[in-house]
């Protein structure tokens, strides 16, 4: 814990004077402690109560997988179960009735058959049917909003303007490339032969989640595999299963036939039986480096199609001659948005030499206003982590910083009820923003994913130096850079070995671009005008038009 400067405070608009003098003065008495971040409206206060009341709510007490359109009160469950947490407030929200190998039997089933319809029906129809969808989930963003943060603890401010409409444009994107994309190509041969090639479905596609935007990694795989004419199954995250089973029944809702997308619900060893099954065609894998070598060896053994979005360890690089403001917001966005877990995230922020103490004041200066709070709060901005467990490798790795010998420069570990002051949050698991200056390459902070919000800030002096640091790493996910020489920009884009990149801004994923990482954090991509072509098999059709000019009499 270190302590804190009240001078950078500032008083928010929408707290009143009194409320401000508390925090002074709690701040002023006793400087150990942070000063508590939740400034609310009481009116924010009562919509995010009501809206949290509402949506438990609905959630029923036992959750169970949804296979050939029905859920699963209808199908055979293993008796294994576990808790779904609610890990703003520490507290169960319900059960979740882990699939047997039964239930993933049936689920393999219900897609085989499925698919087939699904592939008879013209590129036409399944593109009007994912529009569809698509208009479904614009219809049903509030709905889908409140379900995603409750999940996953991250800001209703975010599930509600970034997440959804990723869901939506993906659906409206693949749309267009299933009418439009999936057309085999003619190619005239020796003597009027002619050859053509086909796109065909692969068949049973399974998509396997982590619980970081458990929606967004739902539809890009979905969508994807629907526009070209397959099924899936997908396994959400132990943790994060509400969208990916209220994204199903949309489906069916918008006219893909029952049994073509099907959610079977359970943690590890559920992932692995779908992953090694023999009438699976293709595992599209979002998650950590470990499983992902893991899945994909087990993959080879029957030769399935993989794609592979695994974790990054990713450079920001900010020259000179950037404007400060949005390069300190591009830190922010690449450090803070969705509690730190984004895979994606510029966590070894390299900032030339000569502006570094003028960007950490002002990046000091703006983390301190973030509002850290209940996530259902339309004003909150930094929400709780996923559970205890990566809250404990999250503050861990905050320590290993600390011995290692960088400086904290703001943030750290402490506790709730010194970070927020609702009693109901005091059992979450909440970590502020937290920046360690005068980072080394060498150290763990720096080369590991810690998946929270940590960032590592170094220096550097020349171009040259900077690349040549920023690109020894293992991962390879994404990669920004800053600076309002546009050349250099473009230079620098293309010696940095990552599969996203981004000049003078960070973490956009626009569908219409690739998303994909080099080196170890990925194989494959989704998104993008390409994508359809990896949930595809190719044929090739040689046409005769001659007699057949035999060697043999
Ligand atoms: P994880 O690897 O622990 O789990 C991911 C999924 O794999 C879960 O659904 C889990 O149940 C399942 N799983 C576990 N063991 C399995 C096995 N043997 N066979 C098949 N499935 C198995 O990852 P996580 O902790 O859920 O997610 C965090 C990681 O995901 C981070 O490393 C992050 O960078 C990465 N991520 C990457 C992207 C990307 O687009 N590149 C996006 C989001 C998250």
């Amino acid at each position: 814990m270190h302590s804190i400067n009240t001078t950078y405070l500032k008083k928010p608009k929408i707290i009143s004077s009194w409320i401000w003098k508390q925090i002074k003065n709690k701040n002023d008495d006793n400087n150990t402690k942070q000063i508590i971040r939740f400034f609310t409206s009481t009116t924010e206060i009562q919509n995010a109560n009501k809206r949290y009341a509402d949506i438990v709510k609905t959630i029923p007490s036992q959750l169970s997988s949804y296979i050939g359109g029905s859920s699963s009160e209808t199908i055979q469950t293993s008796n294994e179960s576990f808790d779904l947490e609610d890990a703003a407030r520490g507290t169960k929200i319900s059960t979740i009735l882990e699939a047997s190998s039964g239930d993933i039997q049936d689920a393999v089933n219900n897609a085989k058959e499925a698919q087939q319809e699904w592939a008879s029906y013209t590129s036409l129809d399944r593109s009007r049917i994912l529009m569809n969808a698509g208009q479904m989930l614009k219809e049903q963003t509030e709905l889908f909003a409140e379900l995603e943060c409750l999940d996953t603890a991250r800001p209703f401010n975010e599930t509600l303007y970034g997440d959804i409409k990723s869901g939506y444009d993906c659906l409206e994107y693949m749309s267009g490339l299933a009418g439009t994309g999936l057309n085999g190509v003619s190619v005239p041969l020796e003597s009027g032969n002619w050859g053509y090639t086909r796109r065909e479905p692969i068949g049973v596609c399974v998509g396997i989640g982590a619980w970081n935007y458990p929606l967004q990694s739902a539809v890009w795989k979905s969508a994807p595999a629907l526009a070209a004419g397959n099924s899936i199954i997908l396994k959400p995250a132990p943790e994060t299963p509400l969208t990916a089973l209220e994204l199903a029944k949309l489906y069916i809702d918008a006219g893909v036939p029952s049994g073509c997308v099907n959610v079977v619900l359970g943690r590890g060893e559920v992932g692995h039986q779908l992953a090694t099954h023999n009438d699976v065609g293709k595992v599209s894998f979002t998650g950590s480096i470990e499983t992902g070598r893991l899945v994909y060896q087990n993959a080879a053994k029957t030769m399935k199609q993989v794609t592979m979005e695994l974790g990054g360890k990713s450079p920001l690089i900010i020259f000179g001659d950037s404007n400060l403001n949005d390069a300190v917001s591009a830190a922010m966005m690449a450090n803070w948005y969705s509690n730190g877990e984004v895979c994606s995230n510029g966590t070894r922020v390299f900032v030339e030499e000569n502006i570094k103490d003028e960007f950490l004041k002002l990046l000091i200066q703006r983390t301190k206003e973030m509002k850290i709070g209940d996530p259902m709060n339309i004003e909150t901005e930094v929400g709780a982590l996923i559970s205890k467990q990566h809250f404990g490798k999250v503050s861990n790795y905050i320590n290993i910083g600390v011995e290692e010998g960088a400086d904290l420069a703001y943030g750290g570990v402490v506790d709730n009820s010194d970070l927020i002051d609702d009693e109901v949050l005091q059992n979450g698991y909440y970590i502020q923003p937290t920046i360690f200056n005068n980072c080394t390459d060498d150290m763990r902070i720096v080369k590991e994913e810690i998946f929270g919000p940590v960032m590592s800030l170094l220096t550097f002096k020349t171009e040259e130096e900077v690349v040549e640091r920023a690109n020894n790493s293992t991962y390879g996910l994404s990669a920004g850079v800053f600076t309002s020489d546009i050349q250099r920009g473009h230079r620098i884009a293309h010696k940095l070995q990552a599969g996203t990149m981004w000049i003078n801004n960070y973490n956009l994923a626009p569908v219409e671009l690739p998303w994909l990482g080099y080196k170890s954090s990925g194989l494959g991509r989704e998104n993008g005008s390409t994508c359809l072509l990896q949930w595809t098999k190719e044929k090739s059709i040689y046409v005769e038009m001659n007699g057949i000019e035999c060697s043999y009499k």
